[in-house]
């Protein structure tokens, strides 16, 4: 039976394909195909990584001290018993010889569909045995990456043995309850070719690599890793927000004439790549992009963007066990995209860690930040950085050096406080102080602050005597100024960017910014949505910085705006109650050139 899921639209565009669900806790669980030839080695390397688990555990019953045999030697007996079962074991080969499925993802895929048979049973010493499973399931995987071959870890960018198209395999789908940046993060050009989670917000950094990877995708779907099953057919509609499970015939054929019309306006686009982002009044306006990682550098050139507005510096930093990049490798890092874009604008952002985008198996001092009770509100961003001098230091070396092979602009996220700015300004000269002390060559870079707290766009004159540009990010403008937590579903339908007071706080950022012949951009998820584009020209924004994907879309837009008549509605707009519904009927009444 056909079901719908509805949660919150993030990435756009159709996906059709069979859904993989993976547990929250097994979503680093590395996911390829395994070459045709190869399949027969990796089920030899599941059978010798099960058997490397036997002989620990028949061991471990031999050690088990005399007070607590009789208990311990049960559950081990009950985890041998598992392990040898056929539903885990036959079954998980099946997934690799049938779907070429990696040893780790197959053991994965398999638990989940034993687990779902767990819960439902009636007798609860039987569904608690799910926990004994996922323990046994643990040792498996665990021996696996002992035994190598396989992946190990998603933070390479490919798979070692796959491809994303592998010849005659169905397209696939991830589903799980919840994703987190860093996670995200690793499925970069992954087998999947969409993704669904049941928790999350539409401005959540998960939602946000989702959208950089431009693969459809739908977050806050709530009850969608219970109702979808491993190996459903399911349509990803992440225009609007829609899970279909198992669709009909007739509406699957629907989809799939969206999908043709998805990649034609794509190519259509794909046309205006070279062409100057100009309004029709003569306005000329750059249009930069946001990137997480340095391999992004090539997508930023390919997308024409003319540099990089926002390179989220803390990624980085995360999936890292036990240390940080060090200055020298962040050197390396930052060179690599200021060499790419060949005298192009590179603004590098230092790290925001904290609140929804946390360090893997973080140190002492990181681990004070998961226990705040707020992290939102907490030592998140330069307030993590200034309370880390040394790494601090590190990031600023590391930034300024790269300076030398290119353009670079530093940016600081989340400023607020005089103070800070004070602290921030002192580090950076004790940083290039060191540099000089060292011989080590660096230029003077722009520095900017985001604008992202109200309580620094209120204050904008002051912080613009410390700061050679800024740049506005929505994404937490939203957050603090209504006091929604951006990755939070449960408030999601209140997150809402047309709200008066949001678009006040942005005019006036760009007005005050212009005023004082500061450089001002927006890099928040507005920037990319063409739904703002009018309104931002209007409010005397030129310089707009999204996801590489969504440069043409924002161009096409741009090349049709005349800036000057909208710059006559911004006051109507931000002051209506409804600033959403005047837009859409001067939208309606504004002429726009048709082409
Ligand atoms: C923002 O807050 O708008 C922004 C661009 O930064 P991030 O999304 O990384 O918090
Ligand atoms: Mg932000």
């Amino acid at each position: 039976m056909s079901i719908q899921v509805f949660g919150l639209p993030v990435s756009r565009g159709v996906a059709i394909g069979r859904a993989v669900l993976v547990a929250s806790s097994r979503v680093d669980v590395a996911h390829y195909y395994v070459e045709p030839g190869m399949i027969e080695a990796e089920v030899r390397r599941l059978r010798r990584a099960r058997d490397l688990v036997v002989d620990e555990l028949t061991a471990l019953k031999g050690d088990v001290p005399e007070d607590a045999h009789d208990e311990l030697v049960a559950l081990l007996d009950v985890h041998l018993m598992l392990l040898q079962d056929e539903t885990l074991s036959e079954a998980t080969r099946q997934w690799i010889v049938e779907r070429h499925y990696n040893a780790e993802w197959a053991l994965s895929s398999q638990l989940e569909v034993i687990a779902r048979q767990f819960d439902e049973m009636e007798d609860e010493y039987l569904r608690e045995r799910k926990g004994d499973l996922e323990q046994v399931v643990e040792r498996v995987i665990t021996a696996l990456g002992r035994l190598g071959g396989g992946d190990g870890e998603l933070g390479s960018d490919m798979p070692p043995h796959g491809q994303r198209d592998f010849a005659g395999e169905d397209p696939l789908i991830l589903v799980a309850n919840d994703i987190a940046p860093a996670d995200m993060l690793k499925f970069r050009r992954s087998v999947f070719t969409g993704f669904v989670t049941d928790v999350g917000g539409r401005n959540s950094h998960t939602a946000i690599v989702a959208r950089s990877m431009d693969i459809p995708a739908v977050v806050g779907a709530r009850e969608a890793s219970r109702i979808v099953t491993q190996d459903d057919w399911i349509i990803i509609d992440g225009d609007a927000g829609v899970v279909i499970v198992n669709p009909s015939p007739i509406v699957l054929e629907e989809y799939r004439f969206r999908q043709r019309q998805v990649e034609l306006e794509r190519a259509r686009l794909d046309r205006l790549r070279h062409t100057p982002a100009v309004t029709l009044d003569g306005h000329p306006i750059e249009l930069l992009a946001n990137i997480e990682l340095p391999s992004d550098a090539q997508a930023v050139l390919d997308a024409g963007a003319v540099g990089v507005g926002l390179f989220r510096s803390e990624f980085l930093f995360m999936n890292r066990v036990g240390h940080l990049p060090g200055e020298e490798e962040q050197y390396e890092a930052y060179s690599k995209v200021v060499k790419a874009l060949a005298g192009l604008p590179v603004t590098i952002r230092t790290v925001d860690i904290g609140a929804d985008k946390q360090l893997d198996r973080a140190p002492q001092q990181m681990e004070r930040n998961d226990h705040n009770l707020n992290p939102a509100l907490g030592l998140r961003a330069i307030r993590w950085s200034l309370s880390e001098p040394e790494m601090f230091g590190e990031q600023l070396r590391a930034i300024l050096r790269a300076s030398v092979h290119g353009k670079v602009r530093l940016l600081v996220p989340m400023v607020a406080q005089l103070r800070e700015v004070r602290l921030l300004l002192e580090a950076i000269d004790r940083a290039k102080a060191q540099l000089r002390a060292r011989a080590q060559p660096y230029l003077d870079v722009a520095i900017g602050a985001m604008i992202e707290v109200p309580a620094a766009a209120l204050v904008l004159p002051s912080l613009l005597k410390y700061f050679d540009f800024v740049s506005i990010g929505t994404n937490d403008l939203i957050q603090y100024t209504l006091a929604i937590d951006r990755a939070d579903e449960a408030v999601s339908h209140l997150y809402d960017p047309w709200h008066p007071a949001v678009l006040r706080l942005i005019a006036q950022t760009i007005t005050t910014a212009n005023a004082h012949g500061k450089d001002v951009c927006v890099c928040g998820e507005m920037a990319g949505d063409p739904a703002f584009t009018e309104l931002l020209l209007g409010m005397g924004l030129r310089s707009f910085s999204m996801h590489p994907t969504q440069v043409s879309s924002i161009k096409k837009r741009i090349l049709r705006v005349d800036a000057s008549i909208w710059s006559k509605h911004v006051d109507l707009v931000c002051e209506a109650e409804d600033p959403q519904a005047i837009y859409a009927r001067l939208q309606t009444a504004v002429p726009e050139r048709r082409g």
